[in-house]
């Protein structure tokens, strides 16, 4: 089984002006392999400042890690060859949060769809590129002759994601990583695009990384689960596990929130607001400082300890269980 992206240990830490002064440790000590041979969905969850976009960013290759390093097909990607990088880019694709962002408003659906057929030479002709185009439209329910040739502005908000799904599914990637891709997509249109996401994982084989501050859409896509908080992987397995039995005090709090009766009905409408808690020891549990069973012990930042095969916590709740080594979080991820 090859790896098609793999994390080793990657840190990344901001630091701002020339002092480099208040050091962010967006992401810590993380470790993830994605297969390439088994298509699936992992929903990264956690509230606003968590490290998610930091954790797209560095996948996508767009920041490098501080520590660590980041491989594709086991080559470090800083030191991929042209047709190495051509692949990598091609085939790790991303879907982000703003349906606009990728548009210029100048510009047809036709040419934002032509542009990575010729890059990436896709097309022999232009009747082909025009077959490529149809059909990663209709892959994510859209009708060809609804959308070519309208300018963004025409489009509706669903149908401007979907057509960046259909954008990134065109260059037939191994992996799309879409960065809280529904959050401003209405909310009545919201289960259409994640269907087709799931979609695309089932027929074409993409894995996804769906990265979201709500699990309730977490809970409809995903196969597996990674929460993060300030950087840190607090809980992590099967999505059914995680959800419906939350081991950590901090996955405990985001599924409270979650409007259960209503499961079907009313994704996402409770954003977590994001509390930064003042002053915060960097060697102690980074939940500590909110967490309602807080306890000595957590001044030493737990290890994740092993609940199932397929879950982990880090919380020392759990310390009677094995501890799991951090380098082999995925193993816990069911594909
Ligand atoms: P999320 O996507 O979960 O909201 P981010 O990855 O965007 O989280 O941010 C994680 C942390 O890193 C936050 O504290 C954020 O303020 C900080 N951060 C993100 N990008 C930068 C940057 N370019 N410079 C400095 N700090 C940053
Ligand atoms: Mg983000």
């Amino acid at each position: 089984m090859t790896n098609l992206l793999e994390l080793r240990n990657v840190s990344k830490v901001y630091t701002r002006g020339l002092t480099h002064s208040n050091p962010t440790i967006a992401l810590r000590e993380t470790s993830l392999t994605l297969k390439d041979d088994e298509p699936t969905i992992l929903t990264v969850a956690g509230e606003s400042g968590s490290g998610k976009t930091t954790l797209a960013m560095l996948l996508l290759g767009f920041i490098d890690p501080t520590v660590g390093e980041i491989l594709y097909k086991g080559r470090n990607i800083r030191s991929l060859t042209g047709s190495e990088r051509m692949a990598y880019r091609r085939e790790v694709q991303a879907v982000f949060q703003d349906p606009f962002a990728v548009f210029n408003p100048f510009y047809t659906v036709d040419h934002l769809l032509t542009v990575p057929i010729r890059r990436f030479k896709l097309a022999k002709s232009k009747t082909e590129a025009r077959d490529r185009m149809e059909e990663a439209l209709t892959a994510v329910g859209l009708r060809p002759e609804d959308v070519l040739g309208r300018f963004p502005h025409q489009l509706s908000g669903g149908q401007r994601q979907r057509i960046n799904v259909a954008r990134a599914l065109l260059l037939r990637p191994r992996l799309l990583i879409a960065d809280e891709p529904v959050s401003m997509v209405d909310a009545s249109l919201r289960a259409n695009i994640l269907e087709t996401l799931r979609n695309l994982q089932r027929d074409y084989g993409v894995s996804i990384i769906y990265i979201t501050h709500d699990l309730t859409t977490a809970y409809h896509i995903a196969k597996s689960i990674v929460v993060l908080y300030r950087g840190g992987v607090m809980e992590a397995g099967d999505v059914d596990s995680v959800i419906k039995s939350p081991q950590h005090p901090y996955t405990q709090l985001l599924v409270d929130s979650i409007p259960w009766p209503n499961l079907d009905q009313r994704w996402g409408e409770h954003a977590i607001i994001a509390r930064e808690s003042g002053l915060h020891d960097p060697g102690a549990c980074p939940f500590m400082p909110r967490c309602p069973k807080a306890m000595d012990i957590c001044r030493n930042r737990p290890p994740l300890f092993q609940i199932t095969p397929h879950q982990a916590a880090a919380c020392y709740l759990h310390d009677k269980l094995p501890s799991v080594d951090a380098e082999r979080l995925s193993e816990l991820l069911p594909a």
